[in-house]
């Protein structure tokens, strides 16, 4: 990554106070810890007014057994615990510098599935993502999307309740373009998801994870609240971890849409029974990352 921590968080502590940027970048950063807890604290009364909030809401509809055996997986995950009252982009003023998100701060043990790209449009995950109630996040490159069955695909997906976010009009390494063709890539799909989903998303991935400051200014300026990285990749059969070997509270899971081709015989939905049996197995679950963003 050519963007430097000092970079880093200079571009958030525009949007955040130093210890709440620090949390943000734990992959880079560490210490903070008086301030952290501090940020614990709050978020906890925060929580209680959010659990008093969802008290009054008629509760979920218990997760259905049978249709996670249906899946290949033993028993439901965990119904996720009320999401915090603020979301972290209500910091971000419109237009200005977005936060930059490698692993959202909670001590919740919620991690978030974000799916990239949009290459494979297997219609079984549609039915599997509906019969698990499963919170999906997707970042969708406009040329991959469009090809095949096209958005009509994600639409469904989208019409579960799951976001649609932005991840560039044609998958370049934006570190390799200029200013202004990088706010094309960005502000090209935001325009076109907007006019699809009726709303500019909020959430931005660069392609291999790859930007520099032209990237978050251009994002800031198409409207983007937060640029969403990860630290967890979901690979065939299980994760790969950017830092000790398993799974900490709030990691966003990277996977893609990919298919038998790119799986090694493996399907979509094999691949997301295997991440779901993991982040079971490790005491997790998953919410949605658009509650926490
Ligand atoms: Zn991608």
């Amino acid at each position: 990554m050519s963007t430097t921590v000092s970079g880093l968080r200079a571009a958030l502590a525009t949007a955040l106070p130093v210890c709440a940027a620090t949390l943000l970048l734990t992959g880079l950063l560490s210490g903070c810890s008086s301030g952290a807890d501090a940020g614990a604290d709050a978020g906890k009364g925060e929580r209680t007014r959010a659990s008093e909030k969802a008290a009054a809401r008629p509760p979920a509809p218990a997760p259905d057994a049978d249709a996670y055996r249906r899946w290949g997986l033993d028993k439901p995950l965990a119904p996720p615990p009320a999401p915090p009252a603020r979301k972290l982009t209500e910091s971000v003023q419109a237009g200005g510098a977005p936060l930059l998100v490698r692993r959202v701060p909670t001590r919740d043990k919620v991690v978030f599935v974000t799916i990239d790209d949009g290459a494979e449009k297997d219609p079984e995950f549609v039915k599997m993502a509906e019969d698990l109630k499963l919170p999906l996040t997707m970042f969708l490159t406009d040329d991959i999307a469009r090809a095949g069955r096209g958005y009509p695909y994600f639409d469904r997906l989208h019409a579960l309740g799951n976001g649609v976010h932005n991840h560039t009009l044609g998958h370049p390494d934006l570190r390799t373009l200029d200013p202004d063709a990088q706010r094309r890539q960005i502000c090209g799909q935001q325009d076109a998801l907007a006019k699809r989903y009726g709303a500019r998303p909020a959430l931005f991935r660069p392609p291999y994870g790859n930007y520099n400051d032209a990237t978050l200014a251009a994002a800031g300026g198409c409207g983007v609240k937060a640029v969403v990285l990860w630290e967890a990749t979901m690979q065939i059969n299980d994760m790969r971890y950017a830092q000790g070997g398993r799974l900490r509270p709030g990691d966003i899971v990277l996977a893609h849409f990919r298919g038998p081709k790119e799986l090694k015989g493996t399907s979509m939905t094999r691949m997301t029974a295997n991440m779901l049996r993991s982040i079971q197995k490790q005491g997790y679950t998953v919410a949605r990352l658009e509650d926490y963003l």
